[in-house]
């Protein structure tokens, strides 16, 4: 591997000391990523600072940059998707889609108008809103989607008119970084800077006094800990946060479509996406049908190392990931669950777990309360609506959900009763630079994407202007 460095102020800067990046398809060490010591993030943060004056004040440079950037990023997309295969495990193609997204996500908000909004123009008064950048703002990404999640962040947070100091998951350090680098010279220095190390680099970037916001994607426990931080000296926070989607299969549902949409959402990235889906409930009278439809899916997968052709599902991406999906699985087939495909963790080196369907599980295992994060998925049977809606709703998680019916009008009137942030009808796992997207409950705080997460970058300013003579008081 060549030396992939972190990028300061617009130059190299290596690491004071390295951390190992496992390739999760052969459970080994492949390369090593520079370690970001205090002084080092003080550098960051310092730099992140300077910058942050001239880049708000040029809004025509940032969206040229924004769209070079893209342009650059586009022009690497097979060296970034290979090493992202490397460092996360998805298949390739499944990685270059992931890389594109983050030149969509640039294009996007380098097209976006954002004119200043007229409240009031009368012969009284003309009141204007505009938006104004916050300063230095943190990024900080899981391991699951290191560069597509990124770009959620500083698509909008740049064009908005911040600067940024992005520290991806130890996990996947090494495409960001590498993105980093090859954008040094696109951005003015200290407009974007990118910093790795383990987690309580990410704990200190968020406290710093300097970060005005945290935009954080990642666990749930780790959320918590960041607006605790970011509470001291009120820092904004976006937390995008874990999720537990149900798939309400209706008995009006054609059971083919259903499954492959289902087993799609749910299996990507082997099941690692924060809005896959990862409980499914299916009217009794299509139960069996349904049940074996998933468990042909999950039989015809082709599981290897994601750099392989004709591969459809790559490993986990870590040892713990894997541990815990596995535990998840024993333990509801200890409780009574039965495996009607997949199961057992594949032979051999790396991180891999078939694709597993479980039957006869029950709404208090935790495969079904909980987040699996992972290529297992319950699938249980209803009998009543009220009743299917109360267990969807009966969880700490709300993030995605989906209904699946013949009838999309019927599903659109059910969504409605479903508590997340996004209710899918006949889909799942469909997202778009446009789209707002984020949780409620324990699945997070704000939201990303479209106009709304270009303002979650921003604070409000009104001027008011009084036209009348004198004071309005007066
Ligand atoms: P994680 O919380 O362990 O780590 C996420 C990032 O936070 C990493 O960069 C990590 O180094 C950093 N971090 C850890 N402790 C921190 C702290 N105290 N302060 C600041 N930063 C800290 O999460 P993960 O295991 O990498 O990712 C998996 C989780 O992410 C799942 O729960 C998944 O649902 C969630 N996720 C959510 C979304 C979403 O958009 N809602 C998207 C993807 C993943």
């Amino acid at each position: 591997m060549p030396d992939i460095n972190m990028t300061i102020g617009g130059g190299r800067v290596s690491g004071d000391g390295t951390f190992a990046v496992v390739d999760p398809a052969a459970g080994e060490v492949f390369a090593w990523a520079p370690d970001c010591s205090d002084a080092t993030l003080e550098r960051a943060v310092s730099a992140a600072r300077t910058a942050f004056a001239q880049w708000r004040a040029d809004e025509q440079g940032r969206r040229e940059a924004m769209r070079v950037a893209a342009a650059c990023i586009e022009s690497h997309v097979r060296e970034l998707s290979t090493l992202l295969t490397r460092e996360q495990g998805k298949p390739v193609r499944e990685a270059t889609g992931e890389v594109l997204q983050a030149c969509e996500w640039l294009c996007y908000y380098a097209d976006m108008e954002t004119p200043t909004e007229v409240l009031a123009d009368s012969a009284h008064a003309r009141i204007e809103l505009s938006r104004r950048p916050l300063g230095p703002v943190a990024a900080i990404t899981p391991w699951n989607a290191p560069v597509g999640l990124a770009f959620w962040k500083l698509a909008p947070a740049l064009r908005a008119g911040n600067t940024v100091v992005l520290k991806p998951s130890p996990y996947t350090p090494l495409t960001t970084l590498r993105i980093g680098e090859l954008l040094a010279d696109v951005f003015p220095p200290g407009v974007l800077n990118v910093i790795s190390g383990r987690d309580p680099l990410g704990a200190k970037l968020s406290a710093h006094p300097a970060i005005r916001k945290v935009s954080f994607t990642g666990s749930t426990a780790s959320g918590r800990k960041v607006a605790m931080a970011a509470a001291e000296d009120l820092k904004r926070v976006t937390l995008e946060l874990g999720g537990n989607d149900p798939a309400i299969v209706l008995e009006d549902a054609d059971v083919e479509t259903a499954a492959a949409g289902i087993f799609g959402s749910a299996m990507t990235n082997v099941g690692q996406i924060c809005v896959a889906v990862k409980r499914t409930y299916t009217a009794r009278r299509i139960y069996d049908d349904m049940l074996a439809a998933l468990a042909e899916r999950a039989k015809s997968v082709r599981l290897g190392s994601g750099l392989d052709d004709g591969v459809t599902h790559g490993p986990l991406n870590n040892q713990a990931q894997l541990d815990r999906v596995k535990g998840l699985v024993a333990n509801a087939v200890d409780a009574g669950a039965r495996v009607v495909a997949g199961g057992l963790p594949a032979e051999g080196r790396g991180y891999f777990h078939a694709p597993t369907i479980l039957t006869d599980v029950t709404d208090d295992m935790p495969i079904v309360a909980e987040e699996q994060f992972g290529p297992a998925l319950p699938v249980l049977p209803y009998d009543d609506l009220d009743d299917v809606v109360a267990r969807s709703n009966a969880s700490h998680f709300g993030l995605g959900s989906s209904i699946w019916t013949g009838d999309t009008e019927r599903g659109a009137e059910l969504a409605h009763r479903i508590e997340a942030g996004t209710t899918w009808v006949n889909c799942h796992l469909y997202l778009l630079p446009s789209l707002p997207f984020g949780g409620v409950k324990w699945s997070g705080l704000g939201v990303e994407n479209g106009v709304w997460g270009l303002h979650e970058f921003t604070d409000m300013h009104v001027v008011h202007q009084n036209l009348l003579p004198g004071n309005a008081w007066s």
